[in-house]
């Protein structure tokens, strides 16, 4: 018989002298506490935030199933940089990025070069460096100016082109966009670039309302401005969300390499790419277009390696996910779950659009997000922004936001349907939509505005 304990052993959380009420929350403490209690109170903060599955703001991936979790449990220590340490994984980086320069149609795909990154804004970062490289390099050695570099995109780019430009001074040169011209297009572009322009960025799905622009209309009107001035000018695309959705979904829409003027594309595999974040891809359509004094050496397996990143290091685990995505899913399970997601969003679009206050933005869907807006004179009870609010108390996240430079009179709602929101939970949300606008119609009077809780617009 085991001799009985003559004490219990408790785990003593948050009741050990000075751990019930003091630490020092913006100041290193002078004493360890116990694993288990430094977790406990970092999980119990984090659960204050929202919860990530009903989060319909964010673009990036909250979902992997296990397999894919056992993966990345195995590998968090790998750090993409150690390319002599880590050979395998420095092999299967340069298979994924081969992979997605086949899949958006490199004409000759042996001679495309590309990178991971940490995410699209890397990527961008680095597409657009290259072209101002390139640029600088043609203009010096045609004995012209090479010192106002500008770049030619829609008012409604992501932040990251904001910085872009001005981390690495370039005159942005924003598109407004308006309702005659949503996106940017030809029109736009045959209005702002000259001599000095590096490129033009093109979106596959905008951040404000899902939208592609037209990019092979973009193409067409920077071909006309050579045959007229002999300007060589080329596109970058920031497929960030697009990338993995358009080689599924709209397989016959020509927006890739299969445009020559298409010289570089970034995407985020941690939004449609389907991996945790951070991880995203820049792809050149061959070596020319991306110049050779931005690329650095480290060792390898004894020789050397060719790298491209602003980062030194960084997780190689999400490298090995990605992989693990294509060899699981193929074409036909990256067209499945992209084709759920889109019918979700279809779903909620079409009744959102049916309920009396609302109309949708654009004409149709191309990615599995929509945004709408509240028709002109239905109330001037509530806004956007209270049914927002409304949401957000039934947990919830719908972020309504102003449109950008130009139409920033409008404020439209937007949905990101990912992998992981069923049509049933979409149903729910549908109700609660409802529900809410019974609730703000019946109120009396505008609602106070004052100290109303907004949902951050993801840019
Ligand atoms: C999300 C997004 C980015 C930034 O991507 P990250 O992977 O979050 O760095 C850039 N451009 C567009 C169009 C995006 O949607």
């Amino acid at each position: 018989m085991t001799p009985r304990r003559s004490s219990i052993e408790i785990n003593p959380l948050f009741a050990r002298p000075g751990e019930a009420t003091e630490r020092p929350r913006f100041a290193l403490a002078d004493e360890p506490m116990l694993p288990e209690t430094a977790y406990q109170i970092v999980h119990d903060e984090a659960m204050l935030d929202g919860n990530a599955r009903l989060n319909l703001a964010t673009f990036v991936g909250t979902w992997m199933d296990p397999a894919a979790s056992t993966l990345y449990s195995e590998a968090f220590d790998k750090n993409m940089i150690d390319k002599d340490e880590y050979p395998a994984t420095a092999a299967i980086e340069e298979r994924c990025w081969r992979i997605l320069a086949r899949l958006w149609h490199a004409p000759e795909a042996h001679h495309a070069i590309g990178t991971s990154t940490i995410g699209s804004s890397e990527a961008c970062m680095l597409g657009g460096l290259a072209m101002k490289r390139r640029w600088q390099q043609a203009r010096r050695a045609a004995g012209q100016p090479a010192d106002r570099p500008n770049i030619v995109m829609s008012s409604a780019v992501q932040v990251v082109w904001e910085k872009f430009a001005n981390y690495w001074d370039v005159e942005p040169r924003y598109v407004p966009v308006s309702p005659e011209h949503p996106t940017l297009d030809a029109h736009g572009v045959e209005s702002q670039v000259d001599e000095n322009t590096i490129g033009v960025v093109a979106i596959m799905g905008v951040t404000y309302t899902g939208a592609y622009e037209p990019v092979r209309q973009i193409a067409e009107a920077l071909d006309r401005i050579q045959a007229r001035t002999g300007l060589d000018i080329g596109i970058h695309i920031d497929a960030a969300s697009g990338g993995f959705v358009t080689p599924f979904l709209q397989p016959e829409l020509e927006w890739d390499f299969r445009l020559p003027r298409v010289r570089s594309i970034s995407t985020s595999a941690h939004k449609y790419g389907l991996v945790y974040p951070g991880l995203g891809w820049v792809v050149w359509r061959g070596t020319d277009y991306l110049p050779e004094d931005l690329i650095f050496n480290v060792s390898y397996l004894g020789g050397s390696m060719p790298t491209l990143a602003l980062n030194f290091s960084r997780p190689g685990a999400q490298v090995l996910l990605q992989y693990y995505n294509f060899l699981r899913l193929g074409r036909h399970g990256y067209r499945a779950v992209q084709q759920a997601s889109f019918d979700v969003a279809r779903h909620l679009a079409d009744e959102i659009a049916a309920m009396a206050p609302f109309e949708l933005m654009g004409d149709g869907l191309d990615i599995p997000v929509f945004a709408w807006r509240q028709k002109v004179g239905y109330t001037d009870k509530w806004d956007l922004y209270d049914l927002g609010n409304q949401l957000r108390q039934h947990g919830w996240l719908v972020p309504a936001y102003p449109m950008p430079e130009a139409m920033t009179d409008l404020t439209v709602q937007r949905i990101v349907v990912r992998n992981g929101l069923s049509m049933d939970l979409a149903d729910r949300l549908l109700e609660q939509i409802r529900s809410s606008v019974r609730y703000l119609d019946g109120l009396d009077g505008p609602l106070p505005h004052e100290g109303r809780v907004t949902t951050a617009f993801h840019h």
